[in-house]
């Protein structure tokens, strides 16, 4: 319907411009609009809507007749009033609304609306007037939401509409009483209109298409309402409620649009922000590349969309940070599948684009890591290669210096570990490799450095560590490695160490003349005999 939109505009600022007056075009226009409209909603399966219309059309086709002398006046001429009325009620209370707050400053128009009924000579009309001010009562809980959720342009379309009719409806209740509602008045087209737009808004509730027509149409609407109410000389009641129901309804209706902007720029910001902080996930580099850091990374990024987001899962792989929950969203990797922890239910699904992103993005980064860790380690021992250790030193030189803290370089080599090779194979040189690997691993903090140096010397950088710290590290791995055997060898293992620095170092020259005299002293306590630690 949103393509009509144009041409509709158009006809209404020309209709509040030329109104007509002719009594054809009201006998005719209302109860054919409303009786179109009655069965367009019925068709469409808005049984209690189209039921409204419908009887309403009924009833202002059998006034018509009255005017027109062909039908006597009676009370059998307010069945289909009464009905379509009842009909509309029971059309109301089927829409959720919220408790009223904003949609409070339309009160003003329902006590209008009630005071009608102080006025014996409207006879039978005073029913209509007064449950014209019920029903916007009813109206304004279901008005609220286009101020706190979202802007519903369905909503706005038949709570205009709404407003219209009803407005229409109570004003004619004042006319009468006043000066006279001549036939051919032109507030007709407010019944009409209301109608038209009651209709297409009922209609598109739930479709959530471009609302933007239906928006400027229901604008206009609210500016023809006094243009039209004001047209003759009218009682003082008429203005006002022309007036003010114009005007709130007008403004609120420009405010629930400043609020869904306001909304939107918060929206597309958090999404900046998500795809800024995807963009820099990048695996880091601790003592070994770990999958964790990326999930982190990629969770707290999803955080600025869905701030209900508290975990994060690969199943295939090792990786969970933060907490599982039973409420989670399946992002596919490829091949594998990650899930995303979510607080609590979703109240409206997130765009299959951000899954789809998020997931390519963890995929991508994952594989960054598993090629950065066989780049930087060592295979047989999981131990930093010597890629990994330039990698690694100039954090950990950048840490020592900021925090002034000491940093000891050791360097440790297996004694004649050439027999081991020659008498029991390779196979078995290779399985001492790998306990000295974990007994090097087991023994240094986190912040420290295990290298694989060389075929079996291995060099380690504590963190915090004076010489005599870096010699009880090394005395703790040298019994630890003596007195754990490996399968065939029957004679327990030693190693020699030589150990340099131990204090806080200048600059990368330095650690680097460390480990230069970290190798001489390990020369030194070989020469004396080896299995030995020596200090530089
Ligand atoms: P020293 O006490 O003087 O250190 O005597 P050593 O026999 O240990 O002499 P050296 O340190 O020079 O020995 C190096 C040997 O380590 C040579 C090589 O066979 C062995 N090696 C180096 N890399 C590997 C490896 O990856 N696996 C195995 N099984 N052996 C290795
Ligand atoms: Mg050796
Ligand atoms: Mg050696």
């Amino acid at each position: 319907m949103a393509a009509y939109g144009p041409g509709l505009i158009a006809l209404l600022v020309f209709l509040g411009l030329f109104p007509p007056t002719a009594p054809f075009s009201e006998r005719f226009l209302t109860p054919l609009v409303a009786l179109g409209g009655g069965v367009f909603l019925w068709l469409d399966g808005r049984k209690a809507w189209g039921l409204g219309l419908l009887f309403l059309g009924l009833g202002d086709l059998a006034w018509t007749l009255e005017d027109l002398k062909r039908l006597p006046r009676g009370l059998l001429l307010e069945f289909p009033y009464l009905a379509g009325y009842a009909a509309l009620t029971w059309a109301h209370l089927k829409v959720p609304g919220e408790r009223p707050r904003l949609s409070l400053l339309l009160m003003p128009l329902v006590l209008l609306g009630l005071a009608s009924a102080l006025k014996p000579e409207l006879g039978i009309d005073r029913v209509y007037s007064v449950w014209d001010a019920l029903l916007l009562l009813l109206l304004l809980p279901r008005l609220e939401p286009l101020f706190r959720e979202r802007l519903l342009g369905e909503r706005v379309l038949w709570g205009v509409g709404f407003l219209l009719f009803l407005v229409a409806d109570m004003a004619y209740a004042f006319l009468e009483a006043g000066p006279g509602y001549p036939t051919g008045h032109p507030v007709h087209l407010l019944w009409s209109l209301g109608y038209v737009l009651l209709t297409w808004g009922v209609a598109e509730e739930g479709r959530r298409g471009n609302t933007f027509w239906g928006q400027a149409l229901a604008l206009g609407g609210l500016f023809l309402m006094p243009a039209l109410l004001l047209h003759d000389p009218t009682p003082w009641e008429v203005r006002v409620m022309a007036l003010y129901g114009g005007l709130v309804a007008g403004l609120g209706l420009l405010y629930a649009n400043h609020l869904e902007w306001r909304r939107t720029e918060e929206k597309n910001l958090r999404w900046t922000r998500f795809l800024e902080e995807l963009a820099r996930l990048s695996p880091s580099v601790t003592q070994t590349l770990s999958p964790e850091a990326v999930l982190m990374g990629a969770l707290e990024a999803t955080r600025h969309l869905l701030p209900q987001a508290v975990g994060l899962e690969v199943r295939g792989r090792r990786g969970l940070v933060g907490e599982r929950t039973p409420h989670s969203l399946a992002i596919p990797l490829n091949g594998d599948t990650a899930y995303l922890y979510l607080q609590g239910p979703l109240e409206e699904p997130v765009p299959p684009s951000f899954l789809s992103l998020l997931g390519e993005r963890i995929r991508q980064v994952l594989r960054q890591v598993e090629w950065g860790t066989l780049a930087l380690t060592d295979p047989l021992t999981g131990l930093l290669n010597r890629r990994g250790l330039e990698a690694e030193l100039p954090k950990l030189l950048a840490l020592a210096r900021r925090y002034q803290a000491p940093l000891s370089v050791v360097m440790l080599d297996i004694d004649r570990f050439k027999r081991v090779n020659d008498t029991y194979g390779h196979p078995v040189g290779d399985e001492v490799l790998k306990l000295l690997g974990r007994i090097l691993q087991a023994s240094v903090r986190r912040e420290d450095l295990a290298v694989r140096y060389g075929g079996e010397e291995f060099l380690l950088i504590l963190y915090g560590a004076d010489r005599l710290a870096a010699k009880e590290v090394v005395e703790r791995i040298r019994y630890r490695f003596r007195h754990q055997r490996v399968d065939p060898i029957p004679y327990p293992l030693t190693l020699s160490a030589g150990i340099a620095g131990g204090e806080v170092p200048e600059g990368e020259a330095q650690l680097e003349d460390w480990i230069l005299k970290a190798d001489y002293a390990l020369l030194r306590a070989k020469e004396t005999g080896r299995d030995r630690v020596t200090l530089a």
